[in-house]
């Protein structure tokens, strides 16, 4: 059953570039546009569900033939050797594919979708119908010592930087996947991510924790003057994998007026850290109920994490999400709550963190 009023969902992670980076073929950008039965999601799907955007991440691959998305590493199927450096021209060549990608989708798209800079674009895409896509990387394996081309993706558009993701890199350690575990996994930033997160503070990038360790964490938190966010991760309290935040991390966020995105990958939803689809909508309520307690009623969002997880059955896909918020006031949240959570506490910490943005 649909709901009365559909709600506009601003969501902090998706991977659907790399779906299509990995689909291969020059029909990349009209397979979006156009939808396809494969994936989570595509502009159709978006518009069915009341996707009205979000942070879109381009994430370079690990050099192994068949590796899981980007959030389903498990432990029956865990994430690659974590000494596999990626060389920086093959990182930089495959982060030039997908932001192309991005790019493409855009000018094909006859206006229907606009890479967004700054919060009054995304208003504007939110107002007229227009799929608003944030870029964003997930891990900063492209960026050389120097950060020239930290330079190029931000003259590009990139408003958004996981220093790491779930393994180290140059710039410090990203946490493993495991459950049950502490996401206290290892060593924290190298000095060259302590110089990373200075240089994203002076382009007002805001820097991504999802997939940082605890330490490579609390070195953000020591540097960073921007909010502290993590877009796509859960309580760790309800589900004890490595890729949750600890309730003390949860208020360091609140402290900084930061935010965290509620992720529907069920292995970060389940008290049991299972890969399951059979993971009841409800729980993702229970981690959003959660991290509102902890965080407050400004710093949780959605980061759903579509096309880098096994999302609940009773979503499935972007076009399901309205079944979310149907969930939500079910669970006795009042609209202006529910408004909060889908995309307005999203809003409030891009335009925290944007600024000062030149
Ligand atoms: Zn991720």
């Amino acid at each position: 059953m649909t709901s009365p009023i559909r709600v506009p969902i601003f969501d902090g992670h998706n991977d659907a570039l790399l779906r299509l980076y990995r689909r291969g073929g020059a029909d990349g950008p009209q397979a979006f546009l156009v939808g396809e039965e494969k994936g989570h999601l595509d502009l159709p799907k978006a518009i069915q569900g009341g996707f009205a955007g979000g942070l879109f991440a381009v994430f370079v691959p690990s050099a192994r033939r068949s590796e899981p998305p980007p959030d389903e590493a498990t432990a029956a199927n865990p994430e690659p050797p974590p000494a596999s450096p990626i060389d920086l021209a093959s990182a930089q060549s495959v982060a030039i594919s997908m932001i192309s990608l991005l790019l493409r989708i855009e000018a094909e798209s006859q206006g229907r979708v606009r890479i967004c800079r700054d919060v009054a674009e995304i208003r504007q895409c939110m107002k007229d119908g227009v799929l608003a896509a944030v870029l964003h990387m997930e891990g900063a394996e492209p960026i050389d010592p120097k950060f020239e081309f930290l330079d190029v993706l931000h003259a590009a558009g990139l408003r958004s930087l996981g220093p790491v993701w779930s393994r180290p890199n140059f710039f410090g350690h990203g946490v493993p996947f495991l459950c049950p575990s502490s996401p206290d996994t290892g060593l924290g930033l190298t000095d060259l991510g302590k110089e990373l997160v200075r240089r994203c503070n002076q382009f007002r990038i805001l820097i991504d924790l999802s997939h940082i360790n605890e330490r490579g964490f609390w070195d953000v938190a020591a540097i960073s003057d921007v909010p502290l966010v993590a877009t796509h991760s859960n309580a760790h309290a309800l589900s004890p994998h490595s890729r949750n935040l600890t309730d003390k991390q949860l208020a360091a966020i609140r402290e900084t007026g930061g935010l965290v995105g509620a992720n529907l990958a069920t292995a970060f939803l389940r008290p049991d850290g299972a890969r399951n689809a059979d993971a009841p909508v409800d729980l993702v309520l229970d981690h959003i109920a959660y991290m509102l307690e902890h965080v407050g009623e400004d710093g949780v969002g959605l980061g759903s994490d579509f096309d880098g997880a096994k999302m609940p059955s009773g979503i499935g896909t972007v076009a399901g999400l309205q079944n979310l918020v149907d969930a939500m006031r079910a669970r006795g949240f009042g609209e202006p709550l529910i408004e909060k959570v889908c995309y307005k506490n999203w809003l409030r910490v891009l335009e925290a963190t944007w600024r000062l943005a030149t």
